[in-house]
């Protein structure tokens, strides 16, 4: 099979952000898996024929961890070791998007997320993965939370309703999606006071102002969990 043609950024993306925390890969899986990844895109086919003393001299390994490494990203399901002989093993390598463990289910979510068992919403850290990130910002649909302007994804960012520097955590209920203008003028600044000003400066109306601090109860009650979690619990 030949590897259709590829976005680097969002490889590496699911390769940092979802497949090497969901695997719980080591530095060692990583390194195999990158150095052996980028051979096989290079010759332009997942199959690979590779001896173990030749990538470990490149990753300035010894053999042992090598060959642990791939009997591991095959149990894992990252690649699949199709034949070992004396001459090499023989691998198929299989992208993030390939993988079980980071394919998007048929709603659009990422098993990363869907997988995590209700209880464990309250102990998420949010900021842990790009695709827990990601659903922060579903869920502000593309608008700032405070300023309530359409946000560019390429613009938009994640701000702490309580700054970290008073211990905000990094919970569902503590972060928002915003634009970078609210994220550096609210600064560490309590949410209340930030929606007031917003208001004083015309920003928002008086009834958006009202919904906006309903809102901020809501968050800080759990009410306004990420899409994915909504039965959660
Ligand atoms: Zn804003």
């Amino acid at each position: 099979m030949k590897p259709k043609k590829l976005n680097p950024k969002h490889l590496w993306m699911q390769f940092e952000d979802v497949l090497a925390p969901r695997l719980g890969l080591t530095v060692w899986d990583r390194a195999v898996y990158s150095y052996l990844l980028r051979h096989s895109l290079v010759i332009g086919k997942l199959q690979l024929h590779f001896a173990v003393m030749s990538v470990a001299r490149a990753l300035r390994l010894s053999n042992g961890p090598v060959r642990q490494a791939v009997r591991r990203l095959d149990e894992l399901g990252a690649l699949r070791l199709l034949d070992r002989s004396k001459t090499g093993h023989l691998v198929e390598m299989r992208l993030p998007e390939q993988i079980r463990a980071v394919r998007p289910s048929k709603n659009g979510g990422s098993r990363a997320v869907e997988d995590l068992p209700a209880s464990a919403l309250e102990a998420t850290d949010f900021l842990q993965s790009w695709a827990l990130r990601k659903t922060i910002h579903d869920r502000e649909r593309g608008a700032c939370f405070y300023c309530l302007r359409r946000t560019p994804a390429n613009v938009q960012c994640l701000d702490h309703v309580v700054p970290r520097v008073r211990f905000g955590r990094n919970s569902y209920r503590n972060l928002v999606s915003c634009c970078i203008e609210c994220n550096t003028r609210k600064s560490d600044r309590p949410a209340r006071d930030f929606l007031r000003t917003l208001y004083r400066q015309g920003r928002l109306t008086p009834a958006e102002l009202d919904a906006r601090l309903r809102a901020l109860k809501d968050l800080a009650a759990g009410k306004l969990r990420p899409p994915g979690f909504d039965d959660a619990g």
